[in-house]
C-alpha cells in the first residue's frame, strides 16, 4: 500500500515570486509541492502517491537547462540525496552512478578508480540524470554525448514500479530513456561506459576566423577535441584544442596567477562588466567585442581530463544551440555571421560569442546527433538582453539546414516538427504511451515537443 504523501510546500524566496527559475533566469515556475527522497523506495512512494492524488511529477537536477523542460505545477523532485557511485567494474570499464550525482563530483569519484568519462561538456554543474535527459554533449568527432555512454539505467515509472532497462532487457525503454527528456520516469541509477583515466593537453589561442572556418571540419577530424568561439563582428576565432595523453605524461597545470587573470577576463568579472555596459549602450558592443576577442592570450596546459574539459561560467546568459549535419557547418556559420551583422545594423549588436563544436553520430532515439555526425552551433545573449529577434532568426536558419535543437536550450520547435526530424520519434512516443499513459511526467514543454 502507498504511504501518505510526505511533500513540503516550496520555499519561495519572497512571497508572490516563483519558487524556481532556470539558471539563466529565462523561465520561472511555482511547483505545488516539493520532495527530496532519500532512497529509491521513498521516491517510488512519492511518485505513486502523487499520481494517485492527481499531481504531476517533475525531477530537477541542477536547474541548468535554459528551456523550461524541468518546470512543473505539480511535485518537484530534488534528487540530490541520490548521489554517488553504486558499483564499479574497473576491468570492464563499467560503473553505476546514482542519477542525482553532480558531474563535478563524478570526475574525482571515477578518478579514484583510475577511470574517467570519455568526453564532457564545458561545465560540470549538471546532474547525471539532467545531463542525460537533454542530450548534453561536449566536442570531438570521435565521441558521443553523454547519452551514448549509457549502457543501462534504472527508472521509477508512473505506476511507482522500479524497472531496469538495457540493450537486452526492455531494449525499447532503454533506447528511449537514454535521452528521455524526463518524459518516461525518474532515472535513479545509470550504468556508464567509462575509459581509463587520462590527461588533456589544452591549447587555447586566437586565430584568423576565415581560416578556422574553412579548415574546421578537417581539423576536427585530426584533433581529439576542437571547438571555437567567435565574438560577432570580429575576424578572430578563439580556438580550444584538447589532446588526450596518458597519465604518465605528467601534468603541467596553468600558472594560477595567469589563470586567474584569464578566467577573470574571459568568463567572470571583466567580461560581465563589458556585457552590462553593452546592454546599456548597444552601440559600444562592436568595440567591446574587438576588445574581448583580442584580450585572449595563447595558453597551453596539461591536467586531468575533468579539469580541462570544463570552465566556470559566472556571467549569466541565455542560449540556443542547434546540431546541424556536419557537412552543413560552413553554410550554418556563414548564416549566423549574416544574422549577427543584421542585428548590429539594427542597433542590437550581440555581445556574447557564437560557440562551435562537433560530435560523433549515435543511435539514441532522441539524441540531437542521432544517425549523423554533427556540428553544434550555439548562440548566446547576455541575460539582461532580449534574445527574441536574434534567436528567432538563428532558429529559422538552422532549421532550414536540417538542424535539431538542444532539448535543454531555448527553441521553438514542436511535436509535429520533431516527428519529421527524428526517424525514431514514433517509437519514442510509443514507449511514453506505454510507461506514462496518464502523463504523470508531463509539463507544457513536453506537451509542445512530444505532444499531449
Ligand atoms: C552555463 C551552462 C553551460 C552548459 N554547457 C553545456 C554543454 O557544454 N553541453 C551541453 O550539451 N549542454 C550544456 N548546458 C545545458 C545543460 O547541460 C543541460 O540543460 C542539462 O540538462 C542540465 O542538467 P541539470 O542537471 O541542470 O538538469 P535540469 O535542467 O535540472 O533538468 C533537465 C531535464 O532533466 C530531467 N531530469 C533531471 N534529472 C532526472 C532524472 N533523474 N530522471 C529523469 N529526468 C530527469 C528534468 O526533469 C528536466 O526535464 C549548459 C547549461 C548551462 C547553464
Amino acid at each position: 500500500m502507498t504511504r501518505p504523501l510526505a511533500l513540503r510546500r516550496p520555499r519561495s524566496g519572497r512571497p508572490g515570486l516563483p519558487a524556481r527559475r532556470t539558471w539563466s533566469g529565462g523561465h520561472a515556475w511555482s511547483p505545488a509541492r516539493e520532495a527530496r527522497p532519500e532512497s529509491v523506495p521513498e521516491l517510488a512512494d512519492v511518485v505513486g502517491a502523487a499520481a494517485q492524488a492527481g499531481l504531476r511529477v517533475k525531477p530537477i537536477g541542477a536547474g541548468h537547462s535554459f528551456s523550461p523542460i524541468a518546470a512543473t505545477d505539480g511535485v518537484q523532485l530534488d534528487l540530490s540525496a541520490l548521489s554517488g557511485l553504486s558499483a564499479v567494474d574497473r576491468e570492464g570499464g563499467r560503473v553505476r552512478v546514482l542519477a542525482g550525482t553532480p558531474l563535478h563530483q563524478l570526475g574525482p569519484l571515477l578518478g579514484a578508480h583510475g577511470l574517467a568519462l570519455a568526453n564532457m561538456g564545458d561545465i560540470d554543474r549538471q546532474s547525471v540524470g539532467g545531463a542525460l535527459s537533454t542530450a548534453t554533449h561536449g566536442t570531438g568527432l570521435g565521441f558521443t554525448g553523454y547519452g551514448g555512454m549509457v549502457t543501462g539505467l534504472r527508472l521509477v515509472t508512473a505506476d511507482g514500479a522500479v524497472r531496469w532497462a538495457d540493450a537486452d532487457h526492455e531494449p525499447d525503454l532503454f533506447q528511449a530513456a537514454r535521452v528521455g527528456l524526463g518524459a518516461l520516469g525518474i532515472i535513479t541509477e545509470v550504468e556508464l561506459r567509462t575509459v581509463p583515466a587520462f590527461l588533456l593537453h589544452a591549447r587555447e589561442r586566437s586565430e584568423p576566423l576565415d581560416a578556422v572556418v574553412e579548415s574546421f571540419v578537417e581539423r576536427s577530424r585530426a584533433a581529439d577535441h576542437l571547438e571555437f568561439s567567435w565574438f560577432p563582428g570580429t575576424d578572430l576565432a578563439l580556438t580550444k584544442e584538447n589532446t588526450r595523453l596518458p597519465l604518465t605524461a605528467g601534468i603541467d597545470p596553468v600558472d594560477p596567477v595567469r589563470t586567474a587573470v584569464m578566467d577573470e577576463f574571459l568568463s567572470n568579472g571583466v567580461f560581465g562588466g563589458m556585457c552590462r555596459l553593452g546592454a546599456r549602450a548597444p552601440r559600444l558592443v562592436p568595440l567591446l567585442n574587438q576588445v574581448s576577442a583580442r584580450g585572449v592570450d595563447q595558453r597551453t596546459y596539461t591536467d586531468v581530463s575533468y579539469r580541462v574539459f570544463v570552465a566556470e561560467r559566472a556571467v549569466r546568459f541565455r542560449e540556443m544551440e542547434y546540431a546541424v549535419p556536419l557537412e552543413r557547418f560552413e553554410e550554418a556559420f556563414a548564416g549566423l555571421r549574416r544574422i549577427a551583422a543584421e542585428r548590429a545594423a539594427a542597433g542590437d549588436a550581440v555581445s556574447f560569442p557564437v560557440e562551435v563544436r562537433t560530435v560523433a553520430a549515435d543511435d539514441v532515439w532522441l539524441s540531437t546527433a542521432h544517425g549523423r555526425e554533427s556540428a553544434y552551433l550555439a548562440v548566446h545573449r547576455y541575460h539582461r538582453e532580449d534574445p527574441t529577434a536574434y534567436f528567432a532568426a538563428a532558429e529559422e536558419l538552422l532549421v532550414s539546414l536540417g538542424g535539431r535543437p538542444h532539448w535543454g536550450k531555448e527553441h521553438d520547435r514542436d511535436a509535429e516538427w520533431a516527428a519529421r526530424a527524428y526517424p525514431r520519434f514514433a517509437d519514442f512516443t510509443a514507449q511514453r504511451d506505454a510507461v506514462d499513459p496518464g502523463r504523470v511526467f508531463a509539463n507544457p514543454y513536453l506537451e509542445r515537443v512530444l505532444g499531449a
